[in-house]
């Protein structure tokens, strides 16, 4: 008798979701996560009265039934904040609103007329094809990346328009990444249009499932092997645990060190299916500023920095206008983006070093952020967001039809496509497999 029926190697919201899904019915279910609090690149940290979202801050309320789902089910309606203010792209010294909202269409969002032309013609195939994001190879795109669409439709649009939001949104380089998972986005968000946060941090969701589910935190897993018609599990300690299935939902770059024998077909997709790093730093104002807009500009949630804009940046999320609850009454929090390009050279550089060079290159685009500011919180994600190169939408098909087996997968990257809704949908693709397994 195994010690277990599922054991799941990861607490972020893919390994929570897929557990809560499987303990609902009836398996014997435990979690094994390495660091100290369940949440993966979903948990926040809390300084001071400052909330300050680590990873994930938003969900969008179309394009996300995976997460709705869950939200209804576990009761957590009310913690669900409407974000009321618009993201702007930063342009001429200034913040120019209402980027990716139907608005822009009227104002520009910044943007000059034949980039919105072309973004309208580039968008057309995907609007009309409707990009199922349970498919990622199945678009009118193709494996082409961002660069290579810019080609088609003109350099513009990718330096002004899918750069910073690519940049901002996932750590994308547009050489690197194919475009048909971002479009996905685009076209089942249907835009960003009343977007959503947990009002109390954007951890809420995995909390709550980790309350429902056992868990073991501090418990990294060292291996993971078939064993009979099941799975084995080692654990750092050198301790062994017996399930009839084992669910794996590390980032897929760090799959292969715990789960070195697996099949090609899954060798094949993993190897190919590269994650960004982000770096981000949370800025601690003792008021409530953001920046710089036009005499009659509404009040911002983000600002996204077009290339060449600022030398650092790539966009800031001006955290007290996305939920006032982020920051105590009558102070600030905003969240400097720092560009992917120049994320490899400040990686490893002391958190001092990457605070004061984000708070100078900030000083141009908030006026008085300097003088303001009463802590920093520096935030590293070597394994960030899914990076869907070309060599993974080809690869795939042949991963995801494959036939199920006694070591399984969840998360994001499952699907390609870098957002909190593809992690849970992931548990719902992983879920049935296991239940034909395990009967
Ligand atoms: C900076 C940033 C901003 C984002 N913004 C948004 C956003 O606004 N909207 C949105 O929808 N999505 C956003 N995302 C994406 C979202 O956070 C992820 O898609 C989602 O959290 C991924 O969940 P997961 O369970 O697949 O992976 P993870 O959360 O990475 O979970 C994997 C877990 O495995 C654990 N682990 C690793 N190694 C071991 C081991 N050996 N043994 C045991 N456990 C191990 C990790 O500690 C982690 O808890 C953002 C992500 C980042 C990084």
């Amino acid at each position: 008798m195994p010690d277990l029926d599922v054991a799941v190697v990861g607490a972020g919201l893919a390994g929570l979701a897929t557990a809560y899904r499987l303990a609902s019915e009836g398996h014997r279910v435990e979690v094994f996560e390495s660091e100290a609090v369940p949440g993966g690149r979903m948990v926040s940290a809390r300084v001071d009265g400052y909330t300050i979202d680590r990873g994930a801050e938003t969900l969008a309320p179309n394009g996300y039934p995976a997460t709705w789902a869950l939200i209804k089910e576990l009761g957590l309606s009310r913690e669900v904040h409407r974000i009321r203010h618009p993201v702007a792209l930063w342009r001429d010294g200034r913040a120019h609103p209402w980027l990716g909202h139907p608005l822009s269409a009227l104002t520009g969002a910044g943007m000059p007329v034949a980039v919105r032309n072309r973004m309208i013609r580039m968008m057309l195939p995907g609007l009309r094809h409707g990009m199922d994001p349970g498919n990622p190879a199945d678009t009118p795109y193709g494996d082409a990346t961002l660069a290579e669409l810019g080609e088609k439709y003109g350099p513009e649009l990718v330096r002004d328009m899918l750069d910073p939001i690519s940049a901002s949104a996932f750590g994308w380089l547009p050489e690197r990444s194919a475009a048909a998972p971002l479009l996905s986005i685009v076209v089942r968000t249907r835009g960003v249009v009343r977007w959503r946060t947990y009002r109390h941090g954007q951890d809420t969701m995995v909390q709550e499932l980790a309350r429902r589910v056992t868990v073991h935190t501090a418990t990294p897993v060292a291996n993971v092997a078939r064993d009979g018609a099941g799975a084995r599990l080692t654990l750092a300690d050198g301790s062994t645990r017996s399930a009839r299935a084992v669910v794996i939902t590390l980032p897929s770059p760090q799959v292969r060190a715990i789960h070195p024998d697996m099949p090609a077909v899954e060798a094949e997709f993993i190897e190919a299916s590269t994650f960004s790093s982000v770096m981000r730093v949370g800025v601690l104002l003792d008021r409530p500023l953001e920046p710089r807009r036009g005499p009659r500009g509404p009040k911002l949630y983000a600002a996204l920095m077009s290339s060449g804009a600022n030398p650092l940046l790539c966009g800031i999320t001006v955290e007290h206008n996305k939920c006032p609850e982020r920051a105590p009454a009558g102070k600030g929090l905003v969240s400097l983006l720092i560009s992917p390009r120049r994320v490899p050279e400040l990686f490893e550089a002391s958190d001092d070093v990457v605070a004061k060079a984000v708070i100078e290159a900030g000083s141009s685009i908030i006026d008085g952020l300097a003088d303001a500011v009463v802590g920093t919180h520096v935030v590293r994600w070597k394994h960030a967001l899914p990076e869907a190169p070309p060599a993974a939408v080809r690869a795939w098909t042949p991963f995801i039809r494959r036939d199920p087996s006694p070591i399984e997968y969840a998360g994001d990257w499952v699907f390609l496509r870098p957002s909190s809704e593809t992690a849970a949908a992931s548990a719902d693709y992983t879920v049935p497999r296991l239940t034909s397994l395990l009967g």
